[in-house]
């Protein structure tokens, strides 16, 4: 079965509901993917995310390459088998690994990596990283582009959207050769362009004319800040198709996904709630909460009154889960990150919901309240 996007409310830079049709299932938009960077998360167990409402999954293609490599996910049958995951998968390129890994070296042809594990150098070029997801065989491969370490710095800013779009041309090439989306898997397109409109603009452009299954936003929440961030969102999804789905890349809190929903995104990924969750943060209506907090030492209540969640269900008190994380106990690590992962695709179902039914405004003035802009 072949890829496809239907639209079924909003417009360019509102918030929009649709359906992403996988050749593994659909997926109702706005929606949340959880991260397991090497095709497995940490915290939450497999067969959990279907029941709380998990749609679609991501895994990083270069850390898989690293561990456990892909001629190992290759034999074990392909990447949904390893994950023990029947849904849709989207994969990540690496581009986003070579601008937070210091040890790596940007040039036209590629990116050279340090292999996390035995410190050897790969040369991740387009090409590879194209064939790498085609082994792994994820219904979405996301295109190797580079991300400027800094969103404010023209110079970099234009050479990273000019390598960029040449790095497309030739994995849009080998896509086509190899089928396009017929043949099982989609490839989305990332729009750079830091903090320049200019920029951004040429990046969708020339991307448009290449005419991707999809299109992420790159290169926001690098440290920009809030406001800045959510104009860079609006702009740029002012200029992609409004027929094309919109992802917006490692963006997790309530509030940014809240207020980038507002603008018109209707995918996301984040390790947000897992990390917050086993380093002791856990979500509920009235904002973040910290379990090492001394009010919660001797609290009887679970995480949230009125969650269903695995962890909440269990009723353990959230005085004994602190004491437990404090000792580093794996499974109040395990739970917490449950609790959070649950809170936030119930979210994007309550966001999807109050678009349906007209009630978003109030249900993101709700989230801005709970969760308000750090400043
Ligand atoms: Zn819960």
């Amino acid at each position: 079965m072949s890829f496809k996007f239907s639209l079924h409310q909003g417009e360019a830079s509102s918030p929009r509901l649709g359906t992403l049709h996988t050749p593994h299932g659909d997926v109702s938009t706005p929606q949340f993917m959880p991260v397991a960077t090497r095709g497995i998360m940490r915290g939450p167990w497999p067969q959990t995310l279907k029941p709380m409402g998990v749609e679609m999954m991501l895994a990083n293609s270069f850390h898989l390459f690293a561990r456990p490599g892909t001629e190992l996910i290759t034999k074990l049958g392909g990447l949904h088998k390893a994950m023990a995951w029947d849904g849709p998968i989207l994969t990540d390129s690496g581009g986003f690994q070579a601008f937070s890994l210091a040890t790596s070296k940007v040039t036209d042809k590629g990116v050279t990596m340090r292999h996390p594990v035995d410190g050897s150098y790969v040369d991740w070029t387009p090409k590879v990283a194209f064939e790498v997801q085609q082994a792994l065989g994820p219904d979405i491969a996301m295109l190797l582009d580079e991300c400027p370490s800094d969103p404010r710095d023209r110079d970099s800013v234009a050479l990273a959207v000019k390598r960029t779009i040449n790095w497309a041309r030739i994995q849009r090439e080998m896509h086509q050769h190899r089928g396009g989306a017929s043949s099982g898997q989609a490839q989305f397109g990332i729009v750079q362009g830091g903090v320049f409109q200019d920029l951004r603009q040429e990046c969708a452009s020339k991307l448009i004319e290449l005419d991707f299954d999809g299109y992420a936003v790159g290169g926001v929440s690098v440290g920009e800040g809030h406001q800045a961030m959510m104009d860079g969102v609006r702009f740029s999804t002012g200029l992609l198709p409004q027929d094309k789905v919109r992802y917006l890349m490692g963006v997790g809190t309530p509030l940014d996904l809240v207020e980038s929903v507002a603008r018109g995104v209707d995918i996301f990924d984040c390790v947000y709630p897992t990390r917050s969750g086993r380093y002791g943060s856990f979500m509920t209506d009235e904002g973040m909460q910290h379990i090492h907090n001394a009010r919660f030492a001797d609290d009887t209540r679970p995480l949230m009154e009125g969650c269903e969640c695995d962890a909440c269900s269990t009723k353990m008190p959230r005085g004994m889960l602190r004491a437990a994380l404090k000792e580093r106990e794996i499974v109040a690590a395990s739970m917490l990150a449950h609790h959070n992962l649950h809170y936030l695709i119930k979210l994007m179902a309550r966001i999807r919901t109050a678009i349906g039914d007209g009630s978003f405004e109030q249900l993101r003035a709700k989230v801005v309240a709970a969760y308000p802009v750090k400043s």
